[in-house]
C-alpha cells in the first residue's frame, strides 16, 4: 500500500481527549478535559431557541456574520483597550483551536521554528507539526514557572518566527506578569518575530493577579495575533465559536486557511452567542467571583486530603504531586485513579516537552456537589495508592 502521511507518526490521540473516555467508560467524575457542567447564561440559551424557529440556518459570512464580529470588537476593545476594526481586525473560528491553527498556518512555512514554552497546552505542538513547522521549547521552571530570558532569547536566536503565549496558562494556571511580557515584547521586537497568544482563560483571573493582554502593549499589537473563545468566558465549550484578532495583513491571511478548512462557524450559534458577546461587566465580575469560589472550594478539599499542588493564578486547573506514591508512570496512576477512585485527571506528563512524569492535571469548571463528590472520593486515595 502506498505510506500513508508521516507527519501524523510525531503525535498520537489527545491525551486529554482519551481520558475522557476512559473517565466515560469507567462512569468516573470527568475532571480531565476542561469543560463545564453546568449550564451557559440563559439568555444565550433563549436566543438560540429563537434561532432555532427564525434562524439563521444558512451559511454565515465565510470570516463571521457581521453581528457576531462588531460584538466581538466592541467587547474586545473595551478588555484589551486597542482599536479593532469588525471588518479588518477579526475572524471568526471554530474554536480558539481553529484560530490558533490558522494563526500558525498564516505565518508559518514549513522548516520555520515556533517558540513554545513548557509545560504547554497539547494542541501547539500538534499544530506546529501539522503546519510543517519546528517547535523550540523553553521550561518553565517549577515551583514558580519563570522562565529564563536568555533561553527565550536563544530560541530566536536560532531563528523563532513566533511564540506561542498562554496566557493565562493551561496546565499550571500560571498569569504572566506586565513585566514579564514586556520582556517577551523586548525580545520579539529584537528578533522581528510575531506572538500568538492563546487567552481562552482571559477572565478566569485570581485576586490580586490581572491579566494583560500581550496586544495591548506598547507597540505589539502589529505583532500579535491574538486567538481567543468563547468557549470558557459563557460555558459553550461545545459551541466551538472562537476567533483570531490580529493586523489586517495577517487577517487576511488567516481568512484564506479559514475560508477553505472550515468554511464558518455555525450561524445560529454565531446569532445566539451574540447576546454573550454583549454583556455588560457585571458577567465578567460575576464569573470570576463564581471560579473564585470553585477554586476555594476545590483547592481546599486538597488540602484536607494532603495533597500538594501548585496554586493556579488563573484558568481552572491544577498540577497535583503524586511523587509520594511512588509510581512511575503518571498515564498509569491516572488510569487506576479512573478506575479505583472514579475520577479523571490528565497525566501531567502530555503537557512537558521535559521528562516529567509526578504530576497529574485535575480541572475545577465542575458544580460544587460534583467537586464535593470527586473530593470525597479522593480522600481514599492513599488507600488503593
Ligand atoms: N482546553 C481544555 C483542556 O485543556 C479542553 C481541550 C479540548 O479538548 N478541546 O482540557
Amino acid at each position: 500500500m502506498t505510506q500513508l502521511s508521516r507527519r501524523l507518526d510525531w503525535f498520537e490521540e489527545s491525551k486529554i481527549r482519551k481520558m475522557t473516555r476512559i473517565a466515560n467508560k469507567y462512569g468516573a467524575i470527568n475532571l480531565s478535559q476542561g469543560f463545564p457542567d453546568f449550564d451557559p447564561p440563559k439568555e444565550i440559551i433563549e436566543e438560540l431557541q429563537r434561532a432555532a424557529v427564525e434562524g439563521p440556518h444558512q451559511y454565515a459570512v465565510t470570516w463571521g456574520s457581521q453581528e457576531f464580529r462588531e460584538a466581538v470588537a466592541r467587547k474586545q476593545e473595551r478588555f484589551m483597550g486597542i482599536k479593532i476594526n469588525p471588518d479588518e481586525n477579526v475572524v471568526v473560528t471554530c474554536g480558539s483551536t481553529e484560530a490558533m491553527m490558522a494563526a500558525m498556518m498564516s505565518i508559518c512555512e514549513v522548516g520555520d521554528k515556533v517558540a513554545i514554552f513548557s509545560p504547554f497546552y497539547e494542541n501547539y505542538a500538534a499544530d506546529t507539526v501539522l503546519c510543517g513547522a519546528v517547535p523550540i521549547y523553553i521550561p518553565l521552571k517549577p515551583p514558580t514557572f519563570d522562565f529564563d530570558r536568555k533561553q527565550l532569547e536563544e530560541a530566536f536566536k536560532q531563528g523563532a518566527k513566533a511564540l506561542i503565549l498562554c496566557n493565562p496558562s493551561n496546565p499550571i494556571g500560571k498569569v504572566f506578569t506586565r513585566e514579564e511580557l514586556l520582556d517577551i515584547a523586548q525580545i520579539v521586537t529584537k528578533y522581528d518575530a510575531y506572538v500568538i497568544t492563546d487567552e481562552v482563560y482571559e477572565h478566569i483571573v485570581y485576586e490580586p493577579h490581572k491579566h494583560t493582554y500581550f496586544a495591548s502593549l506598547p507597540g505589539m499589537f502589529e505583532r500579535t495575533i491574538s486567538c481567543s473563545s468563547l468557549s470558557k468566558t459563557y460555558s459553550i465549550t461545545g459551541w466551538r465559536l472562537g476567533y483570531v484578532i490580529a493586523p489586517k495583513a495577517v487577517i487576511d491571511q488567516c481568512k484564506k486557511v479559514h475560508d477553505f478548512l472550515t468554511v464558518g462557524a455555525a450561524a445560529p450559534l454565531q446569532r445566539a452567542a451574540t447576546v454573550g458577546l454583549n454583556f455588560g461587566d457585571d458577567y465578567y465580575k460575576e464569573l470570576t467571583k463564581i471560579y473564585t469560589k470553585k477554586r476555594e472550594l476545590f483547592l481546599s478539599g486538597l488540602d484536607s486530603i494532603g495533597l500538594k499542588y501548585f496554586r493556579p493564578d488563573g484558568a481552572y486547573y491544577v498540577m497535583v504531586n503524586i511523587e509520594e506514591f511512588g509510581i512511575a508512570s503518571d498515564e498509569a496512576f491516572a488510569e487506576k485513579l479512573i478506575k479505583e477512585i472514579g475520577v479523571a485527571a490528565v497525566p501531567g506528563s502530555s503537557f512537558f516537552k521535559e521528562d516529567v512524569n509526578n504530576y497529574i492535571r485535575f480541572h475545577f469548571a465542575k458544580k460544587p456537589e460534583t467537586l464535593e463528590a470527586a473530593l470525597e472520593r479522593l480522600s481514599e486515595i492513599r488507600k488503593h495508592f
